[in-house]
């Protein structure tokens, strides 16, 4: 028999920035662990055919997915609360969508129709939305719309979501994450304007099945009854989602108010089990609540530069790499406090000496000149004064520079990303990257996604993954030059992992009796860390950043 593929559609009301990606998280968890197979599903609606071009300052960090999507970080909490890998289908834009229809329409796909806006971008929209439900096997698919109810950009989505409803009722549920505010002089919760973005909502064809009443406290009965009244909906389809101390607590917290037994009411499937399948999860949560509540500490200093705007900012950049560290920290039993340094102020020798407080210095990937020489001298400063070092993508890349420099006295060793006529590049652009930049081919043209390595026996990386090949995503145009590979390896740098053929340097690292914990990728970890499964390299790091403190 065919599999019934069933679809929840987030969307936002009111404002948007209050949890709409951990709100479609939490729904998809919750009914994953009802037993059911479940994906989640992001439309994001600016023109941009994806999230790689965008700076991470302004837009937050670029997530990218095995088969090489550079795609918004939601994408990333998807995966890392589901446990799953998710396929580019799962990922789409105005522009990605657009670009498909102005593709089709060149190939006469349309058979000499006139192509409009309504219906064939939703209609383009629906069939994505299907493929990704059929690709990934789904029963329910959870899609988180952009933006909010009311908006130009994202009406056309809402548009697809009504379609879909309406071709088959039973098959579709709504959920709205609105806001209420508490506004101080007032000192009482308001729900006008979840009254209004609801009228919004059916003003697009909509009715919410759910409302989750996002504010920094619980909503209470009388206003649950209010919302009822005033947006079609019973008491019981208003969630209570106040502000959480973790985003790990929320689907525990939604499983309070039932919501799992609501959703999969509203789309005729049955109540499989009960919430026990959050067993897991629970203990997660328990776990990292009791670490943090305790003594132990790890202090992790992150030098990069995507910090101009502002603390709220740098932690979006960052993400994945917040939360791997944390996933780690929690599994070693210490409490992660990450400390955030930009490059620029190491430009000045002076300011080295402050890093001898942190237990471990972590170099994120980044791209282009700025901040450089700080960042070198950051990681000579953890070489020699043997602070465990974890290098990210531009991080390998700076610390093979520095070995090269300092240790092997190449002195006029480069990236070609800085100065591509230095007279060692000791990291140089990937032969296919060259064309691609010429042609002015910059948006999805790095090597992106996973690629297998292999390790290096008895090497750290090795006995880290406790495996000889392992898989990993990348974003990079830049490479360790094959021709200074041989010179490189004369001092204790080795190159411990390596793509198959043995062309392409993936890891370097020093050997524990030089180092305590030098090592560095030119992969991504971060993208693949999950609560449940915490990344092997940054429990490594961790690991040997306690010892330090010791
Ligand atoms: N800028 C470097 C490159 O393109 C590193 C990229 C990164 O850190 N993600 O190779």
């Amino acid at each position: 028999m065919k599999k019934k593929h069933k679809y929840i559609f987030v969307i936002g009301g009111v404002i948007s920035g209050v949890g709409k990606g951990i709100t479609t998280s939490s729904i998809a968890k919750i009914i994953q662990a009802r037993g059911l197979k479940v994906t989640a599903l992001k439309i994001d609606p600016y023109v941009n055919v994806d999230a790689g071009t965008m700076n991470p300052t302004e837009h937050g960090e670029v997530f990218v997915l095995a088969d090489g999507d550079e795609t918004d970080q939601d994408m990333g909490n998807y995966e890392r609360f589901l446990g799953v890998t998710l396929d580019r289908l799962n990922y789409m834009t105005t522009g990605r969508v657009y670009q498909s229809v102005i593709e089709n329409e060149r190939n006469l796909a349309y058979k000499g129709k006139c192509v409009q806006v309504v219906p064939h971008i939703p209609l383009e929209t629906i069939g994505r939305i299907k493929n990704a439900a059929k690709k990934a096997d789904a029963d329910v698919t959870v899609i988180e719309v952009g933006g909010t109810v009311g908006e130009y950009e994202n009406i056309l989505f809402l548009e697809s979501a009504r379609m879909m409803k309406i071709e088959n009722p039973d098959d579709v549920a709504f959920i709205m994450v609105s806001y209420l505010p508490t506004p101080a002089k007032v000192g009482e919760m308001k729900t006008k304007p979840t009254q209004h973005a609801t009228r919004l909502a059916n003003q697009a064809g909509i009715q919410p099945d759910v409302i989750i009443a996002r504010s920094e406290l619980p909503i209470d009965q009388k206003r649950k009854e209010k919302l009822a009244l005033f947006c079609n909906i019973a008491p019981e389809q208003v969630v209570s989602a106040p502000d959480a101390d973790s985003i790990y607590d929320i689907p525990l917290n939604f499983e309070k108010d039932n919501i799992g037994d609501i959703v999969l009411d509203r789309l005729k499937l049955k109540k499989t089990k009960s919430k026990t399948g959050l067993k897991s999860w629970e203990d997660f949560v328990k776990r990292s609540k009791k670490v943090l509540a305790g003594k132990k500490e790890v202090h992790i200093a992150i030098v990069g530069k995507y910090f101009d705007t502002g603390d709220f900012v740098l932690s979006d950049a960052y993400i994945s790499i917040i939360e791997a560290l944390k996933f780690s920290a929690y599994d070693v039993g210490v409490k992660p406090v990450l400390h955030w340094l930009s490059s620029k102020e190491f430009d000045k020798p002076s300011s080295l000496k402050k890093l001898s407080k942190y237990d471990g210095i972590l170099i994120p990937g980044g791209f282009g000149e700025t901040g450089i020489d700080g960042k070198l001298k950051v990681i000579q400063y953890a070489r020699e004064k043997k602070i465990p070092y974890f290098g990210i993508c531009y991080g390998m890349q700076l610390a093979v520079i520095e070995y090269a420099r300092n240790v092997l006295k190449m002195k006029d060793a480069n990236t070609a990303e800085i100065d591509s006529e230095a007279k060692e590049l000791v990291i140089d652009i990937m032969p296919d990257q060259k064309e691609k930049l010429k042609d002015k081919n910059y948006g999805g043209s790095m090597r992106l996604g996973s690629y297998p390595a292999k390790l290096e026996k008895g090497s750290i990386a090795r006995k880290a993954y406790g495996t000889d090949t392992i898989s990993e995503r990348h974003r990079h145009r830049y490479e360790v030059n094959p021709e200074y590979i041989e010179k490189l390896s004369l001092g204790d740098l080795k190159f411990s992992g390596t793509s198959p053929d043995g062309k392409l340097m993936e890891i370097a690292e020093l050997p524990t009796k030089v180092h305590p914990f030098f090592l560095a990728v030119q992969f991504h970890p971060e993208f693949q860390a999950r609560p449940l499964a915490p990344h092997p390299l940054f429990t490594e790091f961790i690991k040997a950043s306690v010892k330090k403190k010791k």
